[in-house]
């Protein structure tokens, strides 16, 4: 399967550790792992944090490539880069077969990422043994400073500066350039040297920003992450086209993720924050990218008369004011006011009237109680309700 355009898909992009909390939703809370379809249907897969488990159940096997291999590249053996592993389903199944590349823990010696998947699935720490992944499974070893070819792509590889050390990686295709560069803490001149070359020009520059850059000098130094900032100027200093925001803090919320991307973009023109099932796509070296967030995260939809005023700021930064009609909402939730008090965790029919076409319409929607707030004077209570279709 050959294509004009290189794919790149987000799985997991928060780091350290996984999040289900609600206030981490919107951009995801599984660990890093990122897909890669390159021109010539090469398929790779960026790091195996839980992420990876998602990639392995969306129903085809993942092996879309031309030569029904995949090449997994692995930046190192922190717990969020490998915890996918045991979970990942085409692990299982015989006729499938992996690549997978990564350096010599000196911790660890000859053979590490091997070692990695035997320990992880030792007793007694997984029920399942390692004689049931049937999967063909090779394993490479690189280093910083390594250029090879898989397919028709080049693969670069380089040092990052963090605790037991991490890999960088740039992989080079027909239709432009990624790089990956996550868990790598600024501060190291030569490390730094190095992440400036390995990024230079590239098409997407997918950088570590767990933190604030206060955070950054002050409580987490040593820690062996980065800032938006950092990335920020490095992609200035190099000519990288576009800046990810990658690894987010678990304890940052999506606020404060909106917020490390507003700070951002105040900094460097083309950023986005890496999103659980973001895609973007590249046309051709030097072509502007595409960014698309599918529409599952938002699939809970409805259609919708509203009156609304919408205030906002342009793509060339002017604020502006306008008014449409909503016709088109997704529904997530609402807080209704009753004089009953439901049951917690119950379900609940809301109907709601809206001003249609040809008058007034009906638009009927189940929830379910996710909080109750009694107002004991006024007799009412504030009911959350999570909609659920
Ligand atoms: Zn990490
Ligand atoms: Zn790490």
């Amino acid at each position: 399967m050959t294509t004009p355009f290189t794919k790149l898909s987000f799985w997991g992009v928060r780091g350290s550790t996984p999040t289900v909390d609600p206030s981490t939703w919107r951009y995801g809370g599984n660990t890093p792992c990122l897909e890669l379809i390159a021109p010539d249907g090469t398929q790779f897969i960026l790091d195996c944090g839980t992420g990876l488990r998602m990639l392995g159940n969306r129903g085809a096997l993942p092996n879309a490539g031309a030569s029904g291999e995949t090449h997994i590249l692995v930046t190192h053996y922190h717990w969020d880069h490998i915890q996918g592993i045991p979970f990942f389903a085409p692990l299982y199944a015989e006729n499938n077969e992996f690549h997978f590349y990564s350096f010599r823990s000196k911790f660890l010696g000859r053979d590490s990422l091997k070692q990695v998947f035997e320990a992880q699935m030792a007793v007694p720490y997984f029920p399942v043994d390692m004689s049931a992944m049937n999967a063909k499974r090779k394993f490479k070893e690189v280093g910083g400073g390594d250029t090879f070819r898989i397919g028709e792509n080049e693969i670069t590889t380089a040092w990052l500066n963090h605790p037991q050390g991490c890999l960088g990686f740039r992989i080079e295709t027909s239709a432009g350039s990624v790089v990956y560069a996550t868990d790598n803490e600024p501060g190291d001149a030569k490390l730094d040297q190095s992440l400036r070359e390995l990024a230079a020009g590239a098409d997407i520059f997918i950088n570590d920003a767990q933190y604030t850059p206060e955070q950054l000098s002050s409580t987490r130094k040593g820690w062996g992450h980065s800032s938006w900032l950092d990335g920020a100027r490095v992609a200035k200093e190099v000519g990288a086209k576009t800046l990810v925001l990658f690894h987010h803090d678990p304890d940052s919320t999506d606020r404060i993720v909106d917020t490390i991307l507003k700070h951002a973009r105040e900094e460097f023109d083309s950023v986005f924050a890496a999103s659980e099932g973001m895609v973007i796509t590249l046309g051709a070296p030097g072509e502007r990218v595409e960014t698309h967030m599918p529409g599952s995260r938002t699939a809970l939809r409805r259609e919708a008369h509203f009156r609304a005023r919408v205030c906002g700021v342009t793509e060339g930064g002017h604020a502006f004011e306008e008014d449409t009609v909503v016709r088109d909402l997704s529904l997530l939730g609402a807080l209704i006011s009753l004089k009953h008090s439901p049951r917690l965790q119950s379900e609940l029919q809301v109907t709601m009237e809206t001003p249609g076409v040809n008058g007034m319409e009906r638009m009927q929607l189940r929830g379910y109680v996710v909080r109750i707030d009694g107002e004991a004077e006024k007799g009412q209570t504030s009911v959350g309700v999570v909609f659920t279709d």
